[in-house]
């Protein structure tokens, strides 16, 4: 019992900073917060992805990139050209360090202003914390665990970060229906996204990038978007008119 809720616990905060902070906030810029909060979301993203932190900066200039080239050879993670999901998430990884270790620029369009803060993506990205955060799952299932198989979920705990994008932009490019036609395989997987916190309408999303909620039908719910509205209403954000 315990296992599944630090379980659930880990998934959906992860998830949530994922999705709040370095997909509507860092890439899209679709709300406004002052610097305080901008701080605290970006530490609760760190404390939450844990040992596979993502660098706000380069999560973002990958994403936009996605964005602009969606489906296409310059796509930084198109399922639609690489042999499977492992092959994804090691093309969207080397893409991924060579922007999140400075060794090439982004093409203008992509630099637009991003959060950052030097010293948080630097002990995030260091190798001993990472092992630390590992160490504390580890320590954790050791401690709580009842059943032997609970210690097969300890390697979702260590690459929770990764593994949401992988089942994003695999899944949300390939499996589902489409309200639109996006020229691209943006695809719509749940009508009901609790699981993955409104990430799985990729077709809606590609189609209104800046839209703060990505479901547009009746029957879809993007669990996330009455959190930002609650946020707004307590003046924690500013979501932006599209
Ligand atoms: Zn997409
Ligand atoms: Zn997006």
């Amino acid at each position: 019992m315990i296992i599944l809720f630090f379980f659930l616990a880990h998934w959906f905060l992860s998830l949530f900073s994922q999705t709040f902070f370095l997909h509507r906030y860092a890439s899209h810029k679709m709300f406004k917060m002052n610097i305080f909060w901008e701080r605290f979301f970006y530490t609760l993203t760190f404390l939450a992805q844990g040992s596979s932190f993502l660098n706000p900066r380069a999560y973002a200039i990958l994403h936009r990139m996605h964005h602009a080239y969606s489906d296409t050879e310059k796509d930084p993670h198109s399922p639609h050209f690489v042999k499977d999901v492992w092959g994804m998430m090691i093309q969207t990884k080397n893409i991924y360090l060579n922007y999140a270790k400075y060794n090439i620029e982004p093409e203008e369009q992509f630099r637009d202003r991003y959060p950052s803060w030097p010293i948080i993506d630097r002990i995030g990205d260091s190798w001993i914390t990472r092992m630390l955060f590992i160490g504390f799952y580890v320590w954790f299932y050791a401690t709580f665990a009842t059943q032997w198989w609970m210690f097969l979920l300890l390697p979702i705990h260590f690459l929770m970060g990764p593994l949401h994008g992988a089942i994003v932009n695999w899944c949300g490019h390939k499996y589902g229906y489409s309200n639109h036609d996006n020229d691209d395989h943006s695809k719509n997987s749940l009508p009901l996204d609790f699981l993955m916190l409104g990430e799985l309408f990729q077709n809606n999303h590609h189609k209104k990038p800046n839209s703060p909620n990505f479901a547009s039908r009746w029957f879809e719910f993007d669990p996330t978007y009455p959190v930002m509205k609650v946020l707004h209403w307590l003046h924690i954000i500013r979501i932006r008119k599209v």
